[in-house]
């Protein structure tokens, strides 16, 4: 489904990045993959057929311009751009620190909007692109303890509308994605009474896994999505009921 395409996705190291990383080798991409961990990422990338890793905070800009250098140096052309790395750092907003504020911001939204100004240069210059940003249902429904992470993937979605209707007619497209619970690292940590509570709540009573998460993105980034964009996909075993 992949074939012939490079794909950079960020958050490579774990969860749903990692997933995206393997299902895309999978499908015959070419993966480029960041993350803030190299540990990680070397992990991986012992199952990516072609491709390389890098490691990069987003939250730094010098060291997103060294990664766009490399993508540079090595003349590659980017197809496609997966904005997925992301935090939490959730408390209520009377416990809420500035610091909390700002490097959810700084990271979810600041990070994927630097990355994506300097790769649709790259993009707009081979005229077409796909760039698939990952949300969440909190940016949609919004999520007590979360004011913070909600606002940066409310925003997310709102940045994927305009940045859709700004470069239709580059022939690029711009997709994003909101998924509900998906069992990670971060949905690991919840005891198993408040999983059980959740679970309640969602019509297919489980949490999603990262391998469906990555199934839509792969069929999002691929031509067979070549009419999609503006536009944010929910999955989330409907949760939410949009
Ligand atoms: P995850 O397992 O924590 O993966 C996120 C990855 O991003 C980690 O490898 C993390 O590295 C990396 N990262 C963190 N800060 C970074 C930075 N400054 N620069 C580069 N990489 C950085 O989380 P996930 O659940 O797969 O989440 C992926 C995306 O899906 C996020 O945008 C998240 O908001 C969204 N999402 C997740 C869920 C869910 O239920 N899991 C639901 C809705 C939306 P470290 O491991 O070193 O921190």
């Amino acid at each position: 489904m992949l074939e012939n395409k490079t794909a950079i996705i960020t958050g490579a190291g774990s969860g749903i990045g990692r997933s995206a990383t393997k299902l895309f080798s999978k499908y015959g991409a070419k993966v480029i993959g960041i993350d803030i961990a190299e540990e990680n990422l070397k992990e991986t990338f012992s199952e990516v057929e072609k491709g390389w890793y890098f490691k990069c905070d987003i939250s730094k800009r010098e060291e997103i311009d060294k990664f766009v250098n490399e993508i540079k140096n090595r003349n590659e052309k980017v197809d496609i751009l997966v904005n997925n790395a992301g935090i939490t750092r959730d408390t209520l907003i009377l416990r809420m620190k500035d610091e909390d504020f700002d490097i959810v911001y700084k990271i979810n939204l600041r990070g994927a909007f630097i990355l994506t100004r300097e790769i649709v240069k790259l993009m707009i210059k081979q005229k077409e692109g796909v760039i698939i940003n990952i949300a969440s249902i909190a940016g949609l429904v919004g999520n007590p303890g979360q004011v913070n992470y909600a606002s940066t993937k409310g925003a997310i979605v709102a940045f994927t509308k305009s940045l859709a209707k700004e470069l239709g007619s580059r022939n690029i497209r711009c997709v994003a994605i909101a998924p509900g619970f998906i069992q990670t690292r971060l949905t690991d940590k919840l005891p198993e009474e408040v999983k059980n509570r959740y679970f309640e709540n969602i019509p297919l009573k489980r949490f999603g896994k990262p391998e469906e998460v990555a199934e839509l993105i792969a069929f999002l980034a691929s031509d067979k999505a070549s009419y999609i964009t503006g536009t944010t996909v929910v999955i989330d075993g409907g949760l939410s009921g949009i």
